[in-house]
């Protein structure tokens, strides 16, 4: 067992010893509960993938007093959200989905939202999570109790009212894609068309005839633009930096092949594994100045180049950045529709918004019916706007205000039993995010589980052993791409890369398999 020295910081009130073997410990979990050890009380911050992932593992391990608190009033966190048109994942639906729960009749490589909406739904049936579920309750804040030993969370619900209630862990599941971003546009507010941005898509707004304007083309846009040019009457994209956007050759699964799937899990779960290793290659793209890198910019640029005899700048087109930088996009559908008449590629700085459009840095107004902005989300700032205040009255914000930092991208020294799904450093371009969430939910289990088999009350993550690994994260971060020169939402605004996991996701598997103990400060009843 590693870190058997846990012994050196416990407070009283720690008496068993630590259990190696995941099977080994689950059943002694399960003995020490049956034989009267307290059941942590969980409280789980979204009912987005992650955390119903928790939800569903912590039951799985006999840890059933979960509660999952979710602002609106359904499941889906991010796919709940975004159902602009043309929503769709971009890692296939078959890897885009957990490992223990599969769905062998995925209709297409790459599933709509309603369908992946609909998988994460069919959860809650599958896993009987109904009664773990609290709707329209907002979490506003979490402050650990030094006495008490547990979190105190401040609660808002769907009509404003407040109450408090007492847990022994947090799992924040609140996401990096959830808090939509508008940039501070002077003038916006004087405009006289319709506004909304693409995470909060107006449905009932009518874009027919309409001319358009998109301020931010990125993952987002790439999937609804297409359908916004197919029925307006123009499309403006006001596009500061051009996207690699490669081919996504999506394609319906045939019947029998779901057919095959269902019958065969173990032809599924080959199938589902050669999608892992296929993207998981990529990650040398991912490394600073690769040579597979140069080869792709080059192969991008004389593939695109042509088009700009067809009326489109290279700076349209071309990107100004290594591929990878930010992340790679895949349609079949992005560059016809630049093409298409009607649509028009604005690369001049916007300016301002006035009553009647867009004026850009070049004095020229675009009038406007309508302005989207597909600008993403406040990706650096984690887990705002819950305000989290740790042992010692310390506010996380405090803690963060160099930028967010979280040992193994989970925890954070002076915050016991507080963990973060999908926190700082654990976004992927090349890979499926639900993996690392898996990972991170594997970890956390166990460690709650060593916790009941200890009678230990919270663990506190060493503030050495989160310098080591945010030393590491950093250290490899300046080898990458997204270290060269290109805006992204994976740095802040001091360029620290905050919001990526710098290594193959095989690495983070590695270290996730097993807590080690002696990283961690026990803290006894
Ligand atoms: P995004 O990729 O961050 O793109 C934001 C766009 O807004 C970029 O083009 C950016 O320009 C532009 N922008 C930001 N601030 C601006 C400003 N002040 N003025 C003008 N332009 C500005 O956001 P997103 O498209 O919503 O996607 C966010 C993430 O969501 C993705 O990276 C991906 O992880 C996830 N996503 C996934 C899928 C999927 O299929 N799985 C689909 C959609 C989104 P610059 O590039 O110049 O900074």
């Amino acid at each position: 067992m590693p870190g058997t020295d846990y012994r050196r910081a416990v407070s009283g009130g720690v008496t068993g010893a630590p259990v190696a073997g995941r099977s080994d410990l689950d059943r002694a979990c399960r003995a020490a509960l049956a034989a009267g050890a307290t059941a942590p009380r969980v409280a789980v911050l979204g009912a987005g993938a992650g955390g119903l992932c928790a939800a569903i593992q912590l039951r799985t391990a006999g840890i059933d007093a979960v509660t999952v608190f979710e602002k609106s009033d359904g499941v889906g966190g991010t796919w709940r959200d975004n159902t602009y048109p043309g929503a769709a994942c971009d890692v296939p639906s078959h890897l885009y989905s957990f490992s223990f729960a599969s769905k062998p009749d995925w209709s297409r490589k790459y599933a709509p939202q309603p369908e992946i909406l609909g998988y994460l739904e069919s959860l809650v049936e599958r896993y009987d999570l109904h009664q773990a579920l609290r709707f329209g309750t907002e979490v506003t804040d979490a402050t650990w109790d030094e006495g008490a030993g547990r979190w105190v969370l401040g609660l808002r619900d769907a009509a404003g009212r407040r109450s408090r209630e007492e847990f022994d862990v947090v799992v924040s599941a609140l996401g990096q894609l959830n808090r939509p971003y508008v940039p501070d546009i002077p003038g916006l507010e004087d405009f006289a068309g319709t506004v909304f941005h693409s995470a909060r898509w107006n449905h009932d707004h009518d874009l027919r005839a309409e001319r358009v304007g998109v301020i931010g083309i990125g993952a987002s846009a790439i999937q609804f633009v297409p359908r916004v040019a197919e029925v307006a009457r123009s499309t403006v994209l006001f596009q500061r930096s051009a996207n690699y956007v490669a081919p996504r050759n999506d394609r319906v699964y045939p019947v029998w092949v779901r057919r095959v799937f269902t019958r065969f899990p173990w032809i599924q779960r080959m199938y589902r594994d050669s999608i892992y290793w296929r993207l998981e290659a990529r990650f040398t793209l991912m490394r600073r100045d690769s040579r597979l890198g140069r080869m792709l910019a080059a192969s991008f640029a004389k593939r695109l180049r042509p088009l700009t005899r067809r009326g489109l700048s290279e700076a349209a087109l071309i990107p100004d950045y290594p591929p990878g930088c930010k992340r790679i996009l895949i349609a079949d559908d992005w560059y016809p529709t630049l093409l298409r008449p009607g649509v028009d590629v604005v690369t001049e700085p916007v300016d301002r918004v006035t009553a009647r459009g867009v004026v850009t840095a070049d004095g020229v107004e675009h009038p406007l019916d309508t302005l989207i902005f597909g600008t993403g989300f406040r990706t650096t700032e984690f887990l705002s706007p819950v305000r989290f205040t740790g042992r010692g009255g310390v506010d996380l914000d405090e803690v963060w205000r160099d930028g967010a930092r979280a040992y193994l991208g989970l925890s954070v020294p002076g915050f016991p039993n507080l963990f973060m799904l999908y926190g700082p450093n654990t976004n992927l371009g090349h890979n499926s995010i639900l993996f690392m969430i898996e990972q991170q939910v594997g970890y956390l289990v166990q460690l709650l589980q060593q916790q009941v088999v200890l009678g230990a009350r919270a663990a506190d993550v060493r503030n050495a052993a989160a310098d080591r690994f945010d030393d590491e994260v950093q250290s490899a971060a300046a080898q990458t791409v997204w270290a060269e020169g290109c805006s992204s939402w994976y740095k802040d605004a001091s360029g620290r890369i905050t919001n990526n996991w710098t290594d193959h996701t095989t690495a983070y598997r590695r270290r996730l398999a097993r807590p080690d103990l002696a990283d961690w400060e026990l803290l006894g009843t």
